[in-house]
């Protein structure tokens, strides 16, 4: 008898399992960038990405670039914070790191709040540097610290950057279709994300919500050539694009998309993800796993947990693997302690239930 092998479930935090509906979309007919149908495609996408949060429809534009969340990111802080200004980096994690490492290779000038990954934003000292040096011209951070599954208090960065009169440049790369975002209040200039996160996109592609008053400054603030939202701003409002985008991939996000609205958008994403979370959670917690972080403080997209004491990474990973799940390591110092797991994608809760019936046995083996 052949034994049909069941898809690996990935929990690792993107890219992602898709739906069937979402893969069908990757295996249509060829189609080239400077034709009609292409430019009509992306500026599908653009709408329904600004229509997943109406608050940006209007004063916002969406910008698509073949690249990972990375290059959204970078393309965000590389265009947006000017050559002569200075971006205060406000960061707990790998990829507040990042963002930081990205400004001082682009030779901007960088004001960095640092804390330690297992803790919050320190806002207290982000509010006495925007008092204190008015060279500041951005802020930026990450929303969902993927680092741990911390969800950043950017309501009150947000309102500190509004109340000092210096835009946020937020990574939402993590968080983008789930969790709230607040474009007026935040004093949002751009948010980056990536289409194989929450959105269940295939990855590839990845895009900039840019504010229309940022982008009518006009550029020449890029220190690269590929990363410079001006030169796709100047293309992409009628669809076309600089270079060769990732076309399959732009038509799954379409398709990710059109099912995220057939789902109910963002607020029944972020309920179902929340669900899914916390029954994650909570059979952790009946396994005596502890959270690295308390659980109030977590996102709804991925949890964080101590290793059991006498057991490492690699058996866990290696052992739910066999059972058909993917987990994630932990990063930098936090690796020999901890494992992560996401809920992104098509993950269901009988999925979780199976996850934690093979968790159960290796932790109690
Ligand atoms: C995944 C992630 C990134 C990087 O995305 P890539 O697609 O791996 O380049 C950036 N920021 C956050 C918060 C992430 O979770």
């Amino acid at each position: 008898m052949i034994r049909v092998k069941r898809p690996t479930i990935l929990l690792n935090p993107g890219p992602v399992v898709l739906t069937e509906r979402v893969r069908q979309a990757l295996m249509r007919e060829d189609l080239c960038h400077r034709e009609p149908e292409f430019a009509a495609l992306c500026l599908e996408v653009k709408s329904r990405l600004l229509r997943a949060y109406p608050a940006a429809e209007g004063r916002f534009e969406a910008l698509l670039l073949t690249g990972s969340g990375t290059a959204a990111v970078e393309a965000m802080l590389a265009s947006l914070v000017p050559r002569d200004g200075k971006a205060l980096v406000v960061s707990n994690g790998v990829y507040g790191e990042r963002m930081a490492d990205m400004v001082r290779a682009h030779g901007k000038a960088l004001s960095q709040v640092r804390s330690e990954w297992l803790a919050p934003m320190d806002l207290e000292e982000v509010e006495r540097r925007l008092s204190a040096d008015p060279a500041v011209t951005h802020v930026a951070c990450i929303q969902s610290e993927t680092t741990t599954g911390r969800l950043n208090d950017v309501a009150h960065l947000g309102a500190l950057c509004r109340r000092h009169g210096r835009p946020l440049l937020l990574d939402a790369v993590s968080s983008f279709g789930v969790e709230e975002l607040d474009f007026e209040r935040w004093n949002l200039e751009a948010v980056a994300a990536t289409a194989n996160k929450c959105l269940h996109g295939a990855p590839g592609i990845s895009f900039v919500l840019a504010s229309r008053a940022a982008l009518a400054r006009g550029g020449g603030h890029a220190p690269s050539v590929y990363l410079d939202l001006a030169r796709y701003h100047a293309v992409q409002e009628s669809g076309f694009s600089p270079f060769t985008q990732a076309v399959h991939v732009i038509r799954a996000l379409r398709e990710a998309l059109a099912e995220l609205e057939d789902e109910g958008g963002v607020a029944a994403r972020r309920a179902r993800y929340r669900a899914l979370a916390g029954r994650i959670r909570r059979a952790a917690r009946d396994l005596g796993l502890a959270s690295l972080v308390p659980e109030a403080e977590l996102g709804a997209t991925l949890s964080s947990f101590r290793l059991p004491p006498d057991t490492g990474y690699a058996e866990l990973h290696d052992g739910l693997k066999e059972a058909g799940f993917v987990i994630y390591a932990g990063q930098g110092a936090l690796a020999a302690t901890m494992f992560r797991i996401a809920n992104m994608g098509d993950v269901h809760e009988d999925d979780v239930d199976r996850l934690f019936t093979a968790l159960g046995r290796l932790v109690r083996r």
